[in-house]
């Protein structure tokens, strides 16, 4: 490989910016894009590679500026927001990598791995039992995924995440140590070179380092025949159509239908909160819209959700354009006759 894009989402936490300089300092990534919601609080400087001009910026900011000054030619750009927000056309790249700690959010990002082929290093970090894990996952469609080895249970805890998602997305603190997080970001950099220099990522295996007894345990996931997920890889072509001017009908009779998979339009968002009621006329409910009465995060009312538009459905809207309908250049769209990608008209 000669130069590689790599994603990194989860970038500004524990395990992140511990390893975040490191591929910096790897001459074959010439591009790096950074994924992180939230911006830094006084407690994270006691486990997370910052300091305290840090604090307050947005993470993907202050990263960003701490790697331009170790590798001043490196193309970096930030993105502020959750992963299951970006457009995932603006994903494209060579590698991801997952430093998340939400369940929903690490099945999401697994999703868009397998979508666009992309192989993905997702790692993570027990505190109290001072455990960093690293697995590596390949898609292809017989190649195990993160959600073959769930069980009802994990799936019921995915839910849960939903449901307290109302208000806050990111699982609760791991409890890791600043030197926890340093020793994972150190395993995934590792893995990043071999793969810079061409070897293959070992489908689907998962090493844990017991950093208070020193043992390493690796085991392989298998392919479940039962997995939920479909492990299908997107074929995706171009579609040239501008957000700003491309309007709902046109949009209709090109595709025959129009679904942005993780997505759901909305109609009318309550507030579990307050009960306050907001009608949207039609978009996708991204970001998630919060109440203007106590900042809850809103969820769709009763029947208001779709998680795809036809004439029929959309008859009411069909002027609005897509950046309207929260529809972004980058977006993957499908309709009728397969996967597309949004772009900007030339
Ligand atoms: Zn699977
Ligand atoms: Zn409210």
């Amino acid at each position: 490989m000669e130069a590689a894009h790599i994603v990194v989402a989860g970038a500004g936490g524990n395990t992140g910016s511990h390893l975040l300089p490191h591929i910096a300092r790897s001459p074959l990534v010439t591009r790096l894009t950074l994924i992180d919601p939230d911006s830094y609080e006084t407690a994270n400087l006691a486990v997370q590679n910052i300091d305290a001009a840090d604090l307050g910026l947005p993470k993907v900011v202050a990263q960003a500026a701490r790697l331009a000054r170790i590798r001043p030619g490196l193309a970096i750009a930030p993105i502020q927001s959750r992963v299951e927000d970006v457009p995932r056309g603006l994903l494209r790249c060579d590698l991801f990598i997952s430093c998340l700690d939400s369940r929903a959010a690490r099945q999401n990002l697994s999703e868009i791995a397998w979508r666009l082929g992309v192989p993905l290093i997702d790692c993570g970090v027990l505190g109290g039992q001072n455990l960093a894990r690293i697995t590596t996952w390949t898609p292809a469609p017989d190649s195990p995924c993160l959600e073959c080895a769930w069980d009802p249970a994990d799936y019921a805890l995915l839910d849960q995440e939903y449901l307290c998602g109302a208000e806050r997305q990111t699982a609760l603190p791991t409890g890791a140590s600043s030197a926890l997080g340093a020793l994972a970001g150190s395993l995934v950099a590792l893995e990043l070179a071999r793969f810079l220099c061409g070897e293959t990522l070992p489908p689907a295996r998962q090493a844990i380092f017991d950093a208070e007894h020193h043992v390493v345990q690796t085991t392989r996931e298998r392919r479940n025949s039962e997995c939920r997920f479909d492990h299908a890889i997107w074929h995706i072509d171009p579609w040239p159509a501008s957000p700003s001017t491309t309007t709902l009908a046109q949009a209709l009779r090109e595709l025959g239908a129009l679904r942005l998979e993780g997505h759901r339009f909305v109609s009318e968002l309550v507030c579990p909160g307050c009960g306050r009621r907001e009608n949207l006329g039609l978009r996708l409910n991204r970001p998630q819209a919060r109440c203007a009465n106590c900042d809850r995060r809103m969820a769709s009312a009763g029947f208001g959700a779709f998680d795809h538009l036809d004439s029929t459905l959309a008859a009411p809207f069909l002027h609005l354009t897509l950046d309207q309908l929260a529809i972004l250049a980058g977006d993957i769209v499908s309709g009728h006759r397969g996967h597309r990608q949004i772009v900007e008209a030339a």
